[in-house]
């Protein structure tokens, strides 16, 4: 069907009258496709009637306006799916109101058809170049009107879809890739903390909990690494320090084991602090650390460091507000390639460690393959002290205390003999160390203190001794500073009935050091008891003086050392006159011991020390003959 009506010249222009302007939808037919709303705006009013009866059959939406001005409010008010805009109108042409609606960003995808008469001076061109996508031109033709406005209409349904679609697309790619960029930031979270747990457990297999330093493990590893090394390039040397705390035990029975573990952790920084390179110190477990010391080239230089070592614990540790005193046994062993397996260097340092300790502590000893025999033999040792504890194989023998301005015999002091059942009688340097080591040393003790006490009530109740002849009998640190050594003692005495002002107890100065607290409350319930206490060598431990002034001390013994070197000059005379003036200040007894000849018995009288023991009165002898010596002057 064609409309071939010119509506181009109607008469009928009123671009001002309000009621020319509808902007109500038109009703809809119910089979419309579309439901699009057009805006047709044109100021002949005939065009207008013509065009929107035709589209609203059509189905169409239709709203109209008479002029530019009123096209833009109803456009802004509610936008339509299309526009039919007549150029030529009074005030606004079709071009101004597209080039405004083309730059508002609201209404610029609005499609908009150009209404033209053919007689007009139209500019396709210009159409365009505004934002106009297609035009019309009158008279119309319906079945061209339709065909441009449907296709424009669905073309702009499309580009909605599409424009729709993409944004939607977009919000899922937008999703998308926050939901991988969260998996991945959780991914990336998830491996640093998987690779710290690593690191941190690796740590942990490879650390020492209490002072951070490498363990066992990892040492060991560092051996095998030095032992590749040496099979590698035979002439390359290293060595391996053990290093084992010496009585550290005591320190743990004494002070806790929260204060041993804080001296380890003192001991460790101060090792550390002090070599320089800290990677190849380890803790070994207990009181053991290891160094390792990689590319050496003269034995001496391990030497000089293991000296080094031993000086750095001169100085106390100073913890919780007391000084500890302690001191370290160096092992040390060379790596040559005749070892394969660091284990082995590990024993071998360790049997050296023993060595040094067995030979006095606090100093180093190397490795000699004949300490493997010393080590099974110090463990034969300890199995063999326990059967003798079972045994009772301890003898008594005793050693006569001299006054040396009387020259009679005052006391004796009570030392222990081991009689063995295949090496026949042992001395204690021979066993002493090790039971001092194992806690055999208690029980040992025990059994010495019970005899030596039933021994003097036994000459004091057969009238062999007048009543002030003393007993002395030792103590190790580890007896000392046992819990229950007052009441261990009040039980032997009472079961003896000897009188406890006939024993004596001594005692050396590092069972003091070791615990000066725990030390101070025994001297005083010794003396309450009226228990004598002797500082058994005395100027071999510690130089310092101070603690005499706060321990009741009744007796110092002046160690041997200083006898034996005194050669009568005034400057090998050493500390004795010092001893002796210290000990007359302080209202104390003073006991030489060591002496083997009259001359040196002579010099002791000559500075008036009072009293004295040693070989020349009497080497230790069994009871029997100890009794016989009471009748004896010097
Ligand atoms: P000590 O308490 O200093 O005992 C003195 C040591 O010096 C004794 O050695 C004695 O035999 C030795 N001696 C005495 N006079 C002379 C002398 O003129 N010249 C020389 N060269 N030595 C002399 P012994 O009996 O071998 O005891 C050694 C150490 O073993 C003792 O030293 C003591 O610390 C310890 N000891 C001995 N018996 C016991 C005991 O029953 N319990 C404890 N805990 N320790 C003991
Ligand atoms: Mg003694
Ligand atoms: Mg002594």
């Amino acid at each position: 069907m064609a409309l071939d009506t010119d509506f181009s010249d109607s008469s009928d222009r009123n671009p001002n009258s309000q009621s020319n302007l509808l902007l109500t939808p038109q009703p809809q037919s119910q089979d419309s496709p579309w439901q699009a709303d057009i805006l047709i705006v044109d100021d002949t009013l005939d065009n207008l009637r013509l065009l929107s009866t035709m589209l609203h059959q059509q189905g169409y939406n239709v709203r109209k306006a008479v002029n530019g001005q009123m096209a833009l409010t109803a456009i802004r008010t509610i936008p339509p799916d299309l526009v039919l805009l007549d150029i030529m109108m009074p005030d606004l042409n079709g071009y101004e109101v597209c080039d405004i609606l083309q730059n508002d960003p609201n209404t610029a995808d609005i499609p908009i058809i150009f209404l033209t008469a053919l007689n007009d001076a139209f500019d396709k061109v210009k159409a365009f170049q505004v934002g106009g996508v297609d035009y019309i031109t009158k008279p119309f033709q319906l079945e061209e009107v339709l065909v441009r406005v449907q296709r424009q209409i669905a073309f702009n349904r499309a580009n909605q879809e599409i424009r729709q679609w993409n944004n939607c697309l977009e919000e899922r790619v937008q999703q998308r890739t926050q939901q991988l960029e969260d998996a991945v930031q959780e991914l990336h979270l998830e491996i640093t903390e998987r690779k710290r747990v690593q690191q941190q457990l690796l740590e942990l297999a490879h650390h020492d909990y209490l002072t951070g330093l490498p363990n066992r493990g990892r040492f060991l590893d560092q051996l095998q690494e030095e032992l590749e090394k040496g099979h590698h390039t035979p002439d390359y040397q290293f060595a391996l320090l053990f290093l084992d705390c010496d009585r550290f035990k005591v320190i743990n029975d004494s002070l806790g084991h929260s204060v041993g573990d804080k001296l380890l952790i003192a001991i460790a920084q101060r090792l550390i602090h002090d070599l320089a390179g800290p990677d190849a110190l380890a803790r070994m477990g207990g009181d053991e650390f290891a160094l390792l010391i990689p590319d050496i080239s003269k034995a001496q230089d391990v030497y000089a460091l293991a000296e080094y070592l031993l000086g750095l614990f001169e100085t106390p540790f100073f913890l919780q507000g007391r000084e500890i005193y302690i001191s370290a046994s160096i092992g040390i062993v060379f790596g040559t390639h005749d070892y394969q397996q660091p284990e082995h260097l590990l024993r071998d340092a360790d049997s050296a460690m023993y060595q040094a300790k067995a030979t006095g502590k606090g100093r180093y000893e190397v490795f000699h393959p004949t300490m493997h025999s010393a080590a099974l033999e110090t463990l034969q040792l300890e199995n063999d002290l326990r059967r003798a504890i079972e045994r009772q194989e301890f003898l008594v023998y005793y050693q006569p205390l001299v006054d040396l301005q009387q020259g009679k015999i005052m006391g004796f002091e009570a030392l222990v003999r081991w009689q063995h059942p295949q090496e026949g009688l042992l001395t204690p340097a021979r066993f002493i160390p090790v039971a001092e080591e194992t806690g055999l040393i208690l029980e040992i003790g025990q059994q010495v203190l019970k005899s030596a006490c039933q021994q003097l009530r036994d000459w004091q109740n057969a009238g062999q001794v007048s009543a002030d002849i003393c007993i002395s009998v030792n103590l190790t640190a580890h007896q000392f500073v046992q819990a229950n050594l007052v009441q261990t003692i009040d039980k032997i005495l009472a079961e003896t009935q000897l009188n406890p002002a006939n024993l004596k107890l001594e005692i050396t100065e590092s069972a003091i050091m070791a615990n000066t607290q725990l030390a101070a409350t025994t001297f005083q319930q010794l003396r309450d008891r009226n228990i004598q206490l002797s500082i058994d060598d005395f100027g071999t431990g510690y130089s310092s003086l101070s603690y005499l002034h706060s321990f009741p001390v009744d007796i110092l013994k002046i160690d041997k050392s200083f006898v034996q070197t005194w050669q009568g000059t005034p400057e090998t005379q050493g500390l004795i006159p010092t001893i002796l003036s210290i000990a007359q200040t302080m209202g104390m007894m003073a006991i030489a011991e060591g002496i083997e000849t009259p001359q040196q018995l002579q010099q002791l009288r000559s500075l008036n020390c009072p009293y004295g023991q040693g070989f020349w009165f009497s080497q230790p002898v069994p009871p029997e003959e100890a009794v016989q010596l009471l009748a004896q002057e010097w």
